[in-house]
């Protein structure tokens, strides 16, 4: 069995897709993306397809060596997203030919459902109530919100805190305490900023407070984990098990790793293992389609240490428009706030070829990700 062809398809500038073909006619998809970034990782994906033909897809760690080594250089968000959804694909294609769902080959289920959550954010505030409480009738029982306001001040005033914090306390009054409430800093406010808001949020208890400081300070998350006893998330930024290995040994509780930037289920079940080294949780980063959430929930089904798993596919709508390429979207239904076991061969889910074919955008794409400035001009952190 070889590799006869890799294809890719741009969907948007969030969303590209890579098709592994086989002699024996198994197919394997995958997603490979970074976001804002879709087109150059389509062309990594394709180079990477160079040193694909030919080759024996059962072979997954030993294709995963030379994606991520044989160049000879390594690493960063493009290169390590196109091995992703290359070595999806891979899953994809050996668990159809095995006749089993990823997890059984990882050595699962180590759980029958998965605990899902979505964003219950608003533009101009941090957390909308109104899609809150929507959210929690429809099941969900985590709920993710971020200081959406503008920029975030390198160091801002006390009002500004005032407004924060009373929106966030606005949500916990309409959802209750049974509701876990996340707070997604996004990266957006300095260490200094980070410090001094943490404590105050203690109150609010929230499951946990991600990404308070951006990628490169990752060296000095321990100061943040220390500050308050709020749990601290990070790694949506972070591509391998070495940048893990820093922000682990700081203390952080909940890892989240991009199944589709951090080198695929190959690199992200590593990663999960050397977080239950120090009792922390993967709480895998999905802003992406229903491919690459697919290949979250075989890591989630995998692992003994998963917290939940993020997603904005709208698993809980019947006809969620963002399924229009799967084939049998009723697996990635959700029950009860938990996705029940994929149990099909694979990633779990079948794609519509065609219906991805005609989504494939071959001129100018969306500008993707705002960039925002503070009101001297200067660059601030969306
Ligand atoms: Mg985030």
């Amino acid at each position: 069995m070889r590799i006869t062809s890799v294809e890719t398809f741009v969907l948007s500038n969030r969303q590209a897709l890579v098709k592994v073909a086989t002699s024996d006619g198994t197919v394997g998809w995958g997603e490979a993306v970074v976001e804002n970034w879709a087109r150059p990782t389509a062309a990594t994906v394709e180079r990477m397809a160079e040193f694909l033909i030919g080759r024996n897809p059962l072979e997954i760690t030993r294709i995963w060596q030379v994606l991520t080594r044989g160049g000879f250089y390594r690493g960063g968000p493009v290169m390590a997203s196109a091995v992703a959804g290359i070595d999806q694909a891979l899953w994809d294609i050996k668990g159809r030919v095995l006749g089993a769902p990823v997890h059984a080959l990882l050595g699962g289920p180590t759980r029958d459902k998965v605990r899902v959550y979505a964003h219950a954010g608003k533009a101009g505030q941090a957390g909308n109530p109104e899609r809150a409480c929507s959210l929690v009738n429809a099941g969900y029982s985590l709920l993710k919100v971020a200081p959406d306001a503008g920029p975030v001040g390198f160091l801002e005033t006390p009002a500004w805190a005032d407004v924060f914090l009373g929106e966030l306390a606005a949500l916990r009054e309409v959802v209750g305490h049974g509701v876990d409430i996340a707070i997604d800093f996004h990266g957006r406010l300095s260490v200094a900023q980070s410090r001094r808001i943490l404590p105050q949020l203690e109150e609010l208890a929230p499951a946990f407070v991600e990404e308070p400081l951006r990628p490169e300070h990752s060296a000095l998350i321990g100061d943040l984990v220390r500050c308050s006893n709020i749990p601290i998330a990070t790694g949506e930024r972070l591509y391998g098990r070495t940048e893990f290995r820093g922000v682990l040994e700081a203390g952080v509780a909940i890892v989240q790793p991009d199944v589709s930037h951090a080198g695929g289920i190959t690199e992200c079940f590593r990663i999960a293992t050397q977080a239950e080294v120090y009792d922390a949780q993967i709480a895998p980063h999905c802003p992406l389609g229903p491919l690459s959430l697919a290949a979250c929930l075989q890591l989630d089904l995998a692992v003994p240490n998963f917290f939940a798993q993020e997603q904005v596919v709208d698993v809980h709508l019947p006809e969620s428009p963002a399924m229009a390429f799967v084939a049998n979207p009723e697996v990635l239904r959700m029950v009860d706030g938990y996705l029940p076991r994929l149990t099909g061969p694979g990633l779990g889910i079948d794609i519509d070829e065609d219906a991805v074919r005609a989504r494939v955008v071959s001129g100018l794409l969306d500008p993707g990700s705002p960039v925002w400035s503070y009101p001297d001009g200067s660059f601030a952190e969306w």
